[in-house]
């Protein structure tokens, strides 16, 4: 296939390289000449602008950091510059009003469109094992599934468009309320005298048991190996936790959810990245106790 790929920076320049190694023809786009310079040693073509990228092309996928740029992206320069049945995937984490909206205009304009956000960080994009929450029509799914699976470890068709969206907002409001949990329960145990260890032997074998403490233990030394025990380098950085807790706020105001649990999770993050933390994986909430 020829797939234009927009938006290589950490995650999109890992995947496009997957696409390439897939046998797939890739004209890549950024506008960092730098992405754009590592993509061409990975075997994409390199363009000088998006409106040319996606010229005959049968897929254009995009890897970009917010719902203001993808929709900036698709209708200037992808939807009506695109051949008529290009199938076009957005992988970019955003907010779900824009995810609707623009698979709306690109519909209206006759093409197929899908949101595609995934699970899994720079080191799953670089290994093709990302797990992408796919919303769109079973036809568009259909051929969209072939376009990722070089990318992918898992494809999953969530529902109609927005589906993908919902799903990435809903697991990671829960990833970082239960990542907030656990940091509080290990920190409890220990100032009220038991050791953590052993709340960990019991609680990750009780009805406590979840991600954050059994697979990714946010306290130094115990437990699972994580982040936590090279001081909270790598990993999932706190501000990319932030944003995605933003993008399910403003889900949550659109649908008319409550989630007060999620809203102080947010503001949590909120606190924590303003004093300096964004850097830093998103278990080091613990640090903060
Ligand atoms: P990044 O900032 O490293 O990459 C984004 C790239 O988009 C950059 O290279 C930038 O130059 C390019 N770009 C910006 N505006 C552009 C435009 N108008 N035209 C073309 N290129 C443009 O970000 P990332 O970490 O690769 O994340 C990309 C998306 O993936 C985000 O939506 C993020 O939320 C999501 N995501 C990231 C992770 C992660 O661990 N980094 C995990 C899951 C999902």
């Amino acid at each position: 296939m020829k797939i234009a790929f927009i938006g290589l920076g950490n995650m999109g320049g890992g995947m496009a390289a997957n696409l390439v190694r897939a046998g797939h023809e890739v004209n890549a786009f950024d506008l960092s000449e730098e992405a754009l310079a590592r993509a061409k040693e990975n075997g994409c073509a390199p363009y000088g602008a998006v409106a040319e990228a996606v010229q005959g092309v049968d897929a254009v996928v995009t890897m970009l950091p917010n719902g203001g740029i993808v929709k900036s992206v698709y209708t200037s320069d992808v939807i009506g510059k695109a051949p008529g049945g290009a199938l076009f995937l957005d992988c970019s984490t955003i907010d779900l009003e824009t995810a609707r909206e623009v698979a709306g205009l690109a519909e209206d304009a006759g093409y197929e469109m899908v949101d595609a956000p995934v699970s899994g960080g720079i080191a799953a994009a670089n290994g093709g094992t990302l797990t992408f929450m796919v919303g769109g029509t079973d036809a568009a799914f259909a051929k969209a599934e072939k376009v990722l699976d070089p990318m992918a470890k898992k494809v999953v068709h969530a529902g109609a468009i927005g589906a993908g969206q919902v799903a990435k907002m809903c697991n990671n409001m829960l990833l970082a309320i239960h990542m907030i949990g656990t940091c509080e329960a290990l920190k409890l145990a220990e100032k009220a005298g038991l050791d953590p260890q052993m709340f960990y032997e019991i609680s990750s074998n009780a009805t406590g048991y979840n991600w954050s403490l059994n697979d990714y233990t946010p306290a130094p030394g115990i437990g699972a190996t994580s982040p936590a025990d090279n001081d909270y380098q790598g990993g999932f950085a706190a501000a990319l936790m932030l944003k995605d807790l933003k993008l399910a706020m403003a889900g949550a105001e659109t649908s008319g959810a409550s989630v007060p649990m999620g809203k102080h999770a947010k503001e949590i993050y909120e606190a924590f990245v303003e004093a300096g933390g964004g850097g830093k994986d998103f278990g080091a909430i613990f640090t903060t106790l």
